[in-house]
């Protein structure tokens, strides 16, 4: 893409009530536009970091099994009734509104129930199960505080994926799978090494039902507490002596950090089918509950994540799995063979199959040297009246400071 294309400017000035990092960054570097406290538009470069991520989550969802579908944000009242989180003092985020006719209507903040009701429609014996979907979808929130920029939003995106499953054993089974696909999601986006799988209810790892993914992060709302071999990571609600206990290791040896909940998998059990009507005929004839599993990953909370994690004073700096681009194409002069060769590097990248941003505008070194530190793509070219008489490109990596000059053939091993 061209950059005289892209309709977004950096900006030097933020909003003057956003106090986050990732918030600030990514507004300035054109990645997304606040419309009030906690609700954000993304922009195109937003777009396809999200997008990235949403591959990469894509492929490992359908790796465990899942099928994608999409669910309505606009949400019956009854559905939650029956399972008593229609009731304000239970569910404290709701967004309600009501039809012309006065009938109630909610706004998507979870899934569980509609899909569950949904799936009374297709699910009648064990043949049918199990059954995995995920869809990525617009989450509505009315949360209290909205202060962590993208991390903490009252409209998000969020992957959401449900588990149907005959018995307990199959349900476990998929639950242990989708912890491996979800370690697997952190480690392609960058943050293997800072993100930890914690336990987040009850005392023991195996015998409650809910895991928590957290990133190391000092935007983070959460506190956890992680062990010195860098290998086991606790949530604060279950550092306590029984865990410790169990789990035979010492309290010394751990070190509370702040991190973000970048994930999140829940057991339901049958309970929740119960209530909603979804049953099913086993093979031994008996009418039976169906297991229940949930797991989100918050999308646009993990860019804002990842802008907190990967930045620096200049800017954001993307890992090259999620960078909306492979390669910041900056041309520096505009006579006619400088321009000419930068336009033939420009179509070599493309037809080599990189996705490349092209900074073609005629501005100062200076300014495009600024914007390209902000939008933080990791490897950027630069072609100049100096280094053109050689047919020669300046790369330079962004977390670098030194840089190179070599030919394009030479200048592609570094994507
Ligand atoms: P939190 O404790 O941070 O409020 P939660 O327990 O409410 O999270 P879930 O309902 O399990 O979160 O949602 C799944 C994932 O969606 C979370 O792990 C998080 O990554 C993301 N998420 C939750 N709430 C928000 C929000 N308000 N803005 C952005 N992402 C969110
Ligand atoms: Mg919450």
């Amino acid at each position: 893409m061209r950059q005289s294309q892209l309709f977004t400017k950096t900006r030097k000035e933020i909003p003057s009530d956003e106090t986050s990092k990732n918030a600030e960054l990514l507004i300035r570097a054109g990645f997304i536009h606040k419309e009030q406290a906690g609700v954000y538009s993304i922009l195109p470069l937003g777009l396809m970091v999200v997008s990235k991520i949403k591959q990469i989550v894509s492929e490992e969802m359908k790796s465990v099994g899942s099928t994608e579908l999409l669910m309505s944000s606009l949400q019956s009242k009854e559905l939650w009734e029956k399972t008593d989180r229609w009731n304000d003092e239970k569910v404290d985020v709701w967004f309600k509104s009501q039809l012309k006719n006065g009938t109630e209507v909610g706004f998507g903040w979870s899934h569980e129930e509609p899909i569950t009701s949904l799936m009374t429609y297709h699910v009648k014996s064990y043949n049918d199960l199990p059954v995995y979907v995920h869809q990525f979808q617009n989450k509505l929130r009315n949360e209290v505080r909205a202060k962590a920029g993208i991390m903490r939003c009252r409209e998000f995106i969020m992957k959401d994926m449900y588990s149907y499953s005959t018995n307990e054993e199959e349900h476990m089974n998929f639950y242990n799978k989708t912890i491996e696909a979800y370690k697997k999601v952190f480690e392609r986006v960058g943050l293997g090494g800072n993100t930890f799988v914690t336990s987040a209810s009850g005392g023991v790892f195996t015998d409650k039902f809910s895991h928590e993914f957290q990133t190391i992060c000092d935007a983070g709302e959460d506190n956890i507490y992680v062990h010195k071999d860098g290998k086991l990571a606790l949530n604060e609600e279950v550092f306590n002596d029984k865990t410790l206990a169990d789990l035979n290791v010492e309290k010394s040896d751990f070190e509370m950090k702040k991190a973000a909940e970048v994930g999140n998998i829940f057991t339901f059990g049958t309970k929740k089918c119960e209530e909603l009507g979804l049953y099913f005929n086993d093979s031994d004839g008996e009418k039976k509950g169906v297991f229940l599993g949930s797991y989100g990953i918050g999308i646009t909370r993990l860019m804002g994540v990842l802008a907190e994690v990967f930045s620096d004073d200049k800017g954001l700096s993307w890992p090259k799995e999620v960078s909306p681009f492979h390669v910041h194409l900056v041309r520096l002069g505009v006579n006619g063979t400088t321009v000419s060769f930068a336009d033939k590097v420009y179509d070599d990248l493309k037809s080599n199959g990189f996705t490349v941003l092209y900074d073609d505008r005629d501005l100062r070194a200076g300014e495009k040297f600024a914007d390209s530190d902000l939008i933080g793509i990791p490897v950027r070219f630069v072609i100049s009246d100096k280094t053109v008489a050689e047919e020669k490109i300046e790369v330079k990596k962004r977390k670098e400071s030194e840089s190179e000059v070599v030919s394009l053939d030479v200048a592609l091993k570094n994507l």
